[in-house]
């Protein structure tokens, strides 16, 4: 199959490298020319376990080329996937489709044969139909099916996550474009990985509640980690406790400080928005994300706390800033909202991240940036950890006390144990944990 994929950030790049691999023929597409042009000289513009290799090996074996020429590449496709972003729309938090809105016309412009158009992106329901809308607006002879085939892959394992899917999600109105999509994932479809199709109406929605409940899963561990510390019992025994019920299942129960990322926030938003637009409000979700956008600056607030209560003039290391470990995303990270409080409060900040300092600097102001664990810490009054990276996982914490001007350590991801933080003499926070633990 001749594969384009317009929008080669996350998702582009990661689909469009891994159907390569499949044995496809793909050119990313995108209008960022500084991004394409770092892809052909081999350097990929995002961090993510595993794709340099990839992409080396399928650009080598001649399956994967880039280009910012969309008639190209679209004028010689079988399926055109698009993989633009939709982010939450300035001042009303809906979905902003103009990238795919655009992305579809210019496909539009360009199709020849029989083409299948893929939304990849994560789009509310019925942005297929309006996608469809457009398309024969603009193109009144070109014969396409518009499908729906959103991605679940999550940044930091998204090869593998790829590669190896829980289910592939296919919502078509146009039967002819079974056939074409199940080709698309033959090698996967060998693999025994169930392919489920559906309308394009419902697989639209499945993406956006499935990110809900996900959502709403973390942030029922985070109300029950604050109950743990008010009644003295143990989030992560309630976590495994309630996780080894089948029906309930033991991931995405670790409590900590708020879901952020480019998609969570984002989707639970916008789901909440399309609901309320059908008259059919999801209460949970609308409640889930008020409650997640009050944990970031809590959390803040129990660093405060753990340091006194005045933290003004006082200065606090915070290890991790992306939102979650294996990405340089710093998208939605609640570690933008932890240093913006600890700000707000008077103290000053100096950050560590192993991936994602070159993107925090766009959104985090007024901090220093380290060059390791250790030297954010020296000669501060308190240690943050926001994001549990493997390195921080084994700190040295005789080191640490040594060069720390007060032995304070704030874990939001209870990586560590009370006892093993004790004996070398600092006081530790966690969350969820009666202070012995
Ligand atoms: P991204 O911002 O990393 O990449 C989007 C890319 O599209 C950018 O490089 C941009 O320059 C390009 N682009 C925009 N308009 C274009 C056009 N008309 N022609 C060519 N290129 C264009 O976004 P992302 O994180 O890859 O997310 C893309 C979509 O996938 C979103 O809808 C997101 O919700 C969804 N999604 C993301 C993830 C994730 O983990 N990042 C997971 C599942 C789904």
């Amino acid at each position: 199959m001749r594969i384009t994929m317009i929008g080669s950030g996350y998702v582009g790049l990661v689909s469009g490298v891994c159907f390569a691999d499949f044995g496809h023929e793909v050119i990313c597409v995108d209008k960022d020319t500084s991004k394409i042009e770092a892809l052909k000289r081999g350097e990929i513009p995002i961090f993510e376990p595993g794709l340099e290799q990839l992409v080396a090996d399928n650009v080598r074996a001649g399956r994967l080329s880039f280009t910012t020429d969309v008639e190209t590449s679209v004028a010689a496709s079988d399926v055109v996937f698009i993989a633009v972003g939709t982010p939450s729309r300035r001042g009303d938090g809906h979905a902003d489709l103009s990238y795919v809105y655009a992305a579809a016309r210019e496909i539009a412009e360009h199709v020849k044969d029989f083409t299948v158009i893929v939304t990849k992106s994560t789009v509310p329901v019925g942005t297929g139909d309006e996608v469809e809308r457009i398309v024969r607006e603009t193109n009144p002879q070109a014969d396409v099916a518009v499908v729906s085939n959103p991605e679940f892959l999550r940044e930091g394992a998204a090869i593998e996550d790829f590669k190896r899917p829980d289910r592939i999600v296919i919502g078509l109105n146009d039967e002819r474009a079974r056939g074409v999509m199940t080709e698309v994932y033959r090698p996967l479809y060998l693999n025994q990985a169930p392919l489920l199709f559906t309308s394009r109406r419902t697989s639209e929605l499945i993406k956006y509640a499935a990110n809900a409940f996900l959502a709403m899963k973390i942030t029922f561990i985070n109300e029950m980690a604050d109950l743990c510390e008010k009644v003295g019992a143990n989030v992560q025994e309630v976590s495994r406790g309630i996780g080894l019920d089948g029906r309930i299942g033991s991931k995405f129960l670790h409590a900590g400080p708020g879901y952020g990322g480019s998609c969570f926030p984002k989707d639970t938003l916008a789901l909440a928005k399309t609901a309320q637009d059908y008259d059919s409000p999801v209460r949970l979700i609308e409640t889930t994300v008020s409650i997640n956008d009050n944990r970031k600056r809590a959390m803040g607030r129990k660093v405060v706390t753990a340091m006194g209560g005045d933290i003004r003039g006082k200065s606090v290391a915070v290890l991790g800033l992306t939102f979650k470990p294996n990405t340089d995303d710093m998208r939605d990270s609640p570690a933008i909202s932890i240093i913006q409080t600890l700000q707000d409060a008077g103290a000053t900040v100096t950050g560590y991240d192993p991936e994602g300092m070159e993107n925090a600097r766009q959104v985090i102001d007024n901090i220093a940036y380290a060059e390791d664990a250790y030297s954010a810490a020296r000669g501060a009054d308190a240690l943050v950890i926001v994001t549990e990276w493997n390195q921080f996982r084994a700190l040295d914490f005789v080191r640490l006390k040594s060069i720390m001007k007060a032995p304070v350590l704030v874990d939001l991801r209870n990586i560590y144990r009370h006892d093993e933080v004790a004996k070398h003499g600092f006081a530790y926070t966690s969350v969820g944990r009666p202070s012995s633990d």
